[in-house]
């Protein structure tokens, strides 16, 4: 008997009715009263601090100074009150565990009496440090269990905010993460260790050039791409539910190509969302700018203004999981995995970086020779770390869902090159000719710079490079190989670490130079011109995309770890172990734990999508196709006994029968390989996932396509690309 399976509803899904209709039309939002209203900033400590201790914190947020444990206790008594007065009832250490996601353990502010009552308290003690029971986050082996417990400590350079909503308010206080014997578990700490370095020897250059010294930041303003599709939807698919993409799914006949959803009109429902995530978004203090369509149908990008580093990647992981959170009143659902569909593009993070003082960005091209001869100095710098450690660059993006999109069939790939524009590539071929002396540049909007050392700079290149996995855009570098759902911490981590080392390098060359007499303007000259000669092999202004390039960069040197298995040893290679532990911004043991939980992240990842990709074929695909083939026979042979020769179905139900044939034998792999451990330890696990899971999953997955292509719509047991993509 066939059986018709309730599939999902797509008309309930079309006929979406925004929560706000038929009510009074929403208050239009006052964005700067909103903004930073759930935000206990430097502007809140300061009218609610005495001034002193307000003005020892400043010192410690401004300049990093160690804080005062009687300015923690002031700071914890106006915390609570203002909280409180906003509704909270507990407090939370806000972390960022190796998971990549953030983590909170709520504690209430209530504390009994003796007189059978309670009062609101908060201490100094609370607010500095927490012991969550942290036993279950991973530490790849820092942290033995005996040894279970971790402790959090407060991040004064990162405020703390006040998360609202039906379940009530609670006080998020931004925290680093550490094992008792010092060892960082988090993505925080070493964030901060490597801005730390990063000032260090930025400061040290800027005395060389005497400018004035002054404290220097990495600034970060992450774009974030993603998908949205309807709930009803998302439910009805497993492998939505458990592992954040489409394990199955035939190419729809309409996909991307047409190119008309690209920064086309945003669709209501849409728009309505991401006025509400920015609603969220600006109580909080996230300074999010942009918004639009993006390539993918059904797919969208949404980007802050920049910030500090450190605050910037607090933001980030408030954005994404903001965005999820209020996804579900719309009844759709965020989905920012970096390939939720095959046969689109997936969702990466451009992560525009740079580095500078309170008035200066250090990677902006001046007004005066003096502070082009700084720019060009600190972009060659950057531009050496990218040449010298393309490794850890591509390390540092390596993990199951970002395979799909580095060095698969879409960008960027997995070389990593650095884009610098025609006109700066010609300044630094000028250089090098000229022995540091360049004297013309290419026109377009240029700006003067009078002496003949260095040439006029343009001010904010417009060229333009979609292709390039780490471009300069004009004032910043954007890296633009990070995954859609990743941490920008990791990869600022190593990008700050990577440019101390460089221009520490540079400066010891410079010193050198001096001190044997050199003038300024000729050890610099001289410097530039061997920096250039070092690192021209991994600048390329071409298309990554074309498969010659792969073959020039083979020819260059260049690294091409084409997937995270490949990638990821660099992270304990020796000289990247002590260029960390130089810059005191991971040691030994803490880089071998990530290394080892980023390993372990992998294989579970593909471990859960080979058990998910099985259990759906068997259990949905399977006797879908089985029922079909039911069908067909019945009326076969209906058909046969009234003396009807209907050839066509025959012919079908052999289709289905081979397919379904097929299906049983790669199921019948993927099944065994999913029952192999693969071996003892995390690494060989992950090796037997690459070789073996991956390829038989994709074997599965070749055949149940061309069944959703052949099977009736009415038995297909989930929905389709087709449905997915265009209901908005
Ligand atoms: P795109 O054309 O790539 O979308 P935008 O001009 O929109 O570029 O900027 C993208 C991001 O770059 C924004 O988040 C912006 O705030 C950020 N950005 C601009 N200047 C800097 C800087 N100095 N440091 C870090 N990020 C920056
Ligand atoms: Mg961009």
């Amino acid at each position: 008997m066939t059986r018709v399976i309730p599939r999902f509803d797509i008309l309930a899904a079309a006929k979406y009715e925004s929560p706000s209709n038929g009510r009074e039309e929403k208050k239009r939002m006052d964005m700067e009263d909103v903004f930073g209203e759930n935000l206990f900033g430097l502007h809140q400590m300061k009218s609610r601090l005495p001034k002193p201790q307000y003005e020892a914190l400043l010192s410690t947020v401004r300049n990093g100074t160690e804080l005062d444990p009687s300015v923690a206790d002031a700071v914890a008594v106006a915390m609570k009150e203002w909280a409180i007065e906003k509704g909270a009832t507990h407090f939370t250490h806000w972390f960022q565990p190796l998971t990549g996601l953030t983590a909170e353990k709520h504690d209430s502010f209530l504390n009994p009496t003796r007189d059978g009552r309670a009062i609101a308290e908060f201490s100094g003690k609370e607010l500095v440090q927490g012991e969550p029971d942290a036993s279950s986050f991973p530490s790849g082996g820092v942290r033995a269990t005996f040894e279970a417990r971790g402790y959090t400590a407060w991040d004064p350079t990162s405020p703390a905010f006040l998360m609202q909503g039906a379940g009530g308010a609670y006080l998020c206080i931004p925290t680093a993460f550490a094992s008792w014997t010092g060892e960082a578990l988090d993505k925080k700490t070493p964030l901060l260790r490597s801005v730390h370095a990063l000032d260090e020897q930025a400061r040290r250059a800027l005395r060389l050039f005497g400018s004035p010294p002054k404290a220097v930041r990495a600034t970060m303003g992450p774009e974030q791409e993603f998908f949205l599709i309807d709930e009803e939807f998302f439910y009805r698919r497993p492998d939505l539910v458990t592992c954040g993409r489409t394990l199955f799914g035939a190419k729809p006949p309409k996909g991307q190509e047409m190119e008309d959803h690209y920064f086309g009109s945003i669709p209501d429902r849409v728009l309505e969302y991401m006025n509400e995530v920015e609603l969220e978004l600006y109580k909080l203090g996230v300074p999010l700018k942009t918004r639009h369509n993006e390539v993918a149908p059904g797919q969208y990008e949404m980007a802050p203004v920049f910030e500090d580093a450190n605050q910037a990647a607090d933001h980030q992981q408030l954005m994404m999981s903001t965005m999820r959170r209020v996804a579900r009143r719309f009844g759709l659902v965020c989905l920012i995995h970096e390939k939720p569909f095959a046969g689109v593009n997936g969702s990466g993070k451009h992560l525009n970086w740079s580095f500078g003082t309170d008035d200066q960005n250090l990677l902006e091209p001046g007004e005066t020779p003096h502070e082009n001869m700084q720019f060009l100095f600190f972009c060659s710098a950057v531009l050496r770390a990218v040449a010298h450690h393309q490794d850890l660059l591509r390390a540092s993006v390596a993990y199951a869902a970002n395979d799909h999109r580095l060095g698969a069939n879409e960008a960027p790939p997995a070389i990593i090159s650095a884009f610098v524009g025609d006109q700066l590539q010609d300044v630094f071929e000028q250089i090098t000719s000229n022995g540091g002396k360049a004297k013309s540049s290419k026109s377009g909007g240029l700006m003067g710079l009078g002496a003949d050392v260095l040439p006029r700079l343009p001010k904010h290149a417009g060229d333009r490079n979609r292709t390039s996995p780490f471009a300069f855009t004009g004032n910043k570098f954007e890296f633009r190989a990070l995954g859609g759902s990743q941490s920008i911490s990791f990869p600022a981590t190593v990008l700050n670490t990577i440019v101390a080392e460089s221009i520490e390098e540079m400066c010891v060359q410079l010193e050198h130079a001096l001190d044997g007499g050199s003038t300024f303007e000729d050890a610099l000259r001289a410097l530039l011109s061997r920096e250039v000669e070092g690192f021209k092999h991994v600048i390329f202004n071409g298309d990554n995309y074309a498969p010659a390039w792969v073959e020039e960069a083979e020819r260059r040197g260049l690294l091409n770890h084409r997937n995270t298995m490949e990638a990821l040893p660099a992270l304990v290679e020796e000289g990247n172990a002590a260029l960390f532990e130089k810059f005191g911004v991971l040691s030994h043991r803490e880089l071998e734990s990530r290394y080892e939980i980023y390993v372990d992240q992998y294989f579970k990842t593909v471990n859960i999508e080979g058990e998910t990709a099985a259990d759906m074929a068997a259990t949905m695909v399977l006797p879908a196709a089985t029922r079909y083939l039911h069908d067909l026979l019945t009326t076969a042979e209906r058909a046969n006994n009234v003396g009807l020769k209907v050839e066509g179905i025959l012919a079908t139900a052999r289709k289905v029968g081979d397919l379904i044939d097929e299906l049983t034998e790669k199921l019948a792999v993927l099944v065994s390989q999913n029952a192999e451990l693969g071996g003892d330890d995390v690494f060989s696990k992950a090796e037997h996932m690459r070789v073996n899971i991956i390829p038989a999953m994709a074997a599965v997955r070749h055949v149940v396509d061309r069944m959703e292509k052949l099977i009736p719509d009415d038995l297909w047991p989930m929905p389709m690309y087709r449905d997915m993509l265009f209901v908005k």
